[in-house]
């Protein structure tokens, strides 16, 4: 017939997406052809995003980031410091139930004088830090050259907030077979960020995780305003697993717990969050970043507020209902 097309693996179904404009012709055309299961409209203009079927992400540390799983915790420094730190504090945020690490090897700064990370050397301590604590990475790439240099180190691939309209950048990591995180633009709307998700789909990789990190309103006393309502709408538009980062989000370390809490209540799959051992030390964003230890209390939040959600049985435990009580305990104990 002519026409233009592009061939999507997912790993529900192979789509067809044709990329003239069809609009003339009746879609019974395609839907007779032998193999063709249902023709799909793309007039939502996403139309990858809102159908690709996930069962979510596996990661070689066993650690499963799906829609009704236990939410994930993504934790490390902004950006890695040094070996030795990185180390220290992989096996801190490890043991405080994080599953992967994240860690900043090249950092996108806004004022060209601050520290633009250790570039590829921390990628060799980040590869380091997985060896030691299995931890898979999570580091951000802003350029294709830097998404080659990156892909013997890292797990998934961060898309910072400032790369979420780099088109160039998101066919680059479309065109690999690791995760992408791509997070929301400081203004970008919610079809703004489904519509960067849908190049990373377009080019076959269909394991995109959406971020919510707070987006730039007239507030100041917050650095940003985190947008849950974006998390519960993409739950409705989406089933690529959506993740929420409450230290960008916010800017504040004494916020992070409560917001983090929020995300998990209303359906965030997981959580990105900065720690340092000594977060007024830290070398970026030191008013974001929390102790190993207050990680600790937010997964331990994270897993209760999951685990109430998810068994409707379990009543508020107080102390009329001691058996509702020794089940959260019960179930608490059991993760
Ligand atoms: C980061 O995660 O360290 C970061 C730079 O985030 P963002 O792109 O959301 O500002
Ligand atoms: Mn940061």
């Amino acid at each position: 017939m002519g026409l233009s097309f592009q061939l999507v693996k997912a790993e529900s179904h192979t789509f067809v997406v044709i990329v003239n404009d069809v609009s003339h012709l009746p879609a019974h055309i395609f839907a007779q052809l032998p193999g063709v299961q249902k023709v799909l409209a793309a007039s939502a203009r996403c139309p990858l995003a809102a159908t690709v079927q996930s069962a979510g992400i596996t990661f070689a540390n066993g650690a499963h980031l799906a829609e009704g799983r236990m939410p994930l915790v993504m934790a490390g420094p902004c950006s890695v410091e040094g070996q030795d730190s990185l180390v220290d504090l992989a096996v801190q945020v490890k043991s405080a139930g994080a599953s992967l690490l994240r860690g900043g090897a090249f950092k996108p700064r806004t004022n060209p004088y601050d520290f633009a990370g250790l570039g590829q050397a921390a990628l060799e301590h980040l590869a380091e830090a997985r060896r030691l604590t299995s931890l898979p990475i999570v580091s951000e790439v802003m350029s294709a050259e830097q998404v080659e240099i990156a892909e013997a180190y890292v797990d998934v691939y961060q898309i910072g907030a400032r790369n979420m309209y780099n088109y160039e950048l998101l066919k680059e990591v479309g065109r690999s077979n690791k995760p992408v995180l791509l997070k929301r633009a400081l203004s970008a709307t919610i079809k703004e960020l489904l519509q960067a998700a849908e190049y990373i789909l377009l080019e076959g990789n269909a394991q995109v995780i959406l971020c919510e990190r707070g987006i730039r309103t007239f507030e100041t006393h917050t650095r940003n305003t985190l947008d849950l309502s974006a998390v519960a709408a993409l739950k409705t538009m989406t089933q690529l697993p959506v993740v929420v980062d409450p230290s960008h989000g916010t800017g504040k370390r004494n916020l992070i717990r409560s917001m983090s809490r929020a995300a998990i209540a209303c359906g965030a799959d997981g959580l990105l969050i900065e720690v340092h051992q000594n977060p007024a030390q830290s070398i970026s964003d030191a008013e974001q970043a929390i102790t190993p230890g207050e990680l600790a209390e937010i997964v331990k939040d994270t897993q209760i507020i999951h685990f109430a959600l998810a068994d409707r049985s379990c009543q508020p435990p107080d102390a009329t209902t001691p058996a509702s009580l020794q089940r959260l305990a019960v179930s608490a104990a059991h993760i």
